[in-house]
């Protein structure tokens, strides 16, 4: 991809288990710069994280669907991040998706909720279940998740927006989808984005996967023309194996 920049993520998920050891991630992390790169720490510890590795790198796991504030207990408002000074904000993790309840709609709720914060980046999760992929609808999948949860939103707000190609099959489980495979659904990603905005979009957003990467298999992914980085879960927290797949070649 010439002319989109890489990308690297680290979603922490609901770890680590004490502030201690995230802000002790992030000081390694911030030792390491290279590409660019963002982790998402769960809310309690995005303050320390943000003041160690700075809003730019730091991400939020999620953000409230409301645009309001008010009576809504263990909700976190899209500018209560802002005013974290985080730059990015995830949106429709599978696991989000499946535990939480956050269909579709919600998805795209809270895809609003984001790109309403004054610079602030959405990266979108998409992906299908191993039972979808069985039945040859992964790309039809895809195309209604991201239809929907980009139902609104105008042209000029898409390059605040970022995909993460994740099949929900391959998350945390060891299983990674093979390079070619992934690379397919990529560009199936771009002919749907070409289909709702157009060709210039459809090339210049950066779609990134996700799914069990690690440093055996991340050389491999990034050779792909249509994969422009990677969403990294179990790997983030271990930092040796962050670093390789940060300085993927
Ligand atoms: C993720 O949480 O987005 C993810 C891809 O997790 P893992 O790398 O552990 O599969």
């Amino acid at each position: 991809p010439m002319l989109r920049k890489t990308l690297v993520a680290g979603n922490w998920k609901m770890n680590p288990g004490s502030l201690a050891e995230a802000t002790e991630l992030a000081s390694s992390l911030a030792a390491h710069e290279a590409r660019d790169v963002i982790v998402f720490p769960p809310f309690p510890f995005a303050h320390a994280v943000t003041s160690v590795l700075g809003g730019d790198k730091v991400g939020s796991q999620d953000i409230c669907h409301l645009d309001t504030k008010g009576a809504f207990t263990g909700e976190v408002s899209g500018p209560m991040i802002a005013a974290l000074g985080i730059k990015t904000v995830l949106v429709g993790h599978s696991e989000r998706r499946v535990f939480f309840g956050d269909d579709d709609d919600v998805v795209a709720a809270k895809v609003k909720q984001t790109l309403a914060l004054d610079d602030v980046t959405c990266m979108l999760c998409i992906g299908e279940t191993r039972d979808e992929r069985d039945q040859g609808i992964t790309v039809d999948i895809c195309n209604v998740q991201l239809s929907k949860a980009l139902a609104g939103i105008d042209a000029a707000l898409m390059d605040r927006v970022v995909i993460a190609y994740e099949p929900v099959w391959a998350i945390g489980t060891g299983l990674v989808c093979e390079p070619e495979v992934a690379q397919d659904t990529h560009a199936a990603i771009r002919t749907c984005l070409a289909a709702i905005y157009d060709e210039d979009i459809a090339a210049n957003v950066r779609v990134l996967y996700g799914g069990s990467v690690s440093p055996a298999s991340v050389d491999d992914i990034m050779s792909m023309p249509d994969i422009d980085g990677v969403l990294v879960g179990g790997a983030s927290l271990v930092p040796d194996s962050f670093f390789r797949i940060i300085r993927f070649e």
